[in-house]
């Protein structure tokens, strides 16, 4: 009798045991958390290709411990179904989709939840741009003007409460970019919420071309996607002030995290 009920005992012991540690694996967050994908062009202009190498080495340089995965291509035909659907977001560092081929898959890849992050030319288009979808994508706006050359300026932190932004001055002096003016401001569509913009008080910004007056939005999401998109992206200076590389990996992270598959984050 004493003996039957040890072995009764020991054997809901080592179910114990089995179950904790089945439980404690499941909990336990699996390294790498999420892949990401960033596209680059080495033909563009100088100072692009120069944002693109310290942009590369920047999220490399995150990725310390496998906490993921920062692969890289400069080949916009890796943009098909087959190569990123793996991937939890593409980053587009100077570059975007050209070919049918690559609009139609970029498309379908953000139609079906995947992550966009997408800095200074990489929101590029004008007149000449035969992509209505992309325009729309990107709330609407159209390259309008730009300072040269790139100068430090005064950011506006619209909204202070979003995941991006929250943490962060209301202002700050962001290093020297070419700042883009759209037109109509992405900021005038219902779906479109922006969270950084240029300060009124750098007007007029600029020597050779002057961007006089107007609403410059420099970071914004359109909600009806998993997307942000910042302008910074010219030239060597940009990961030189701290806090506008925490709103970088802030972006990030939120895209990471909106995935509709649970936040990877809380694994
Ligand atoms: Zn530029």
């Amino acid at each position: 009798m004493i003996y039957g009920m040890k072995t009764t005992f020991s054997k809901q012991m080592v179910l114990s045991i089995v179950l904790i540690v089945l439980i404690g694996t499941s909990l336990k967050a699996q390294y790498p958390r999420f892949k990401v994908l960033a596209f680059y062009n080495k033909q563009v202009e100088s100072a692009h290709v120069d944002f693109a190498n310290d942009a590369i080495k920047f999220f490399k340089d995150l990725t310390i411990g496998n906490g993921f995965v920062f692969d890289l291509t400069t080949n916009m035909d890796d943009m098909n179904d087959e190569k990123v659907k793996g991937y939890q977001l593409v980053m587009m560092l100077n570059d975007f989709p050209n070919s049918p081929g690559q609009k139609q898959a970029f498309q379908k890849y953000m139609e079906n939840g995947g992550g966009w992050m997408g800095f200074h030319v990489a929101a590029y288009n004008d007149r000449s741009t035969k992509w209505p979808w992309f325009v729309d994508f990107l709330g609407g706006g159209v390259f309008y003007r730009n300072n040269w050359p790139p100068l430090p300026a005064k950011l506006v932190i619209d909204d202070t409460n979003h995941p991006i932004t929250i943490g962060l001055p209301n202002t700050f002096i962001a290093p020297a970019n070419e700042w883009y003016q759209w037109k109509p401001s992405p900021r005038e569509r219902k779906n479109v919420k922006v969270l950084a913009s240029l300060s009124t008080d750098n007007y007029p910004l600029g020597l050779k071309d002057i961007l006089p007056d107007g609403d410059t939005p420099v970071i914004w999401t359109n909600t009806d996607y998993r997307m942000i998109y910042l302008n910074m992206g010219h030239g060597g200076e940009i990961f030189k002030d701290a806090t506008q590389n925490k709103l970088i990996i802030a972006a990030l992270r939120w895209v990471i995290a909106t995935d509709k598959k649970g936040n990877v984050f809380e694994r």
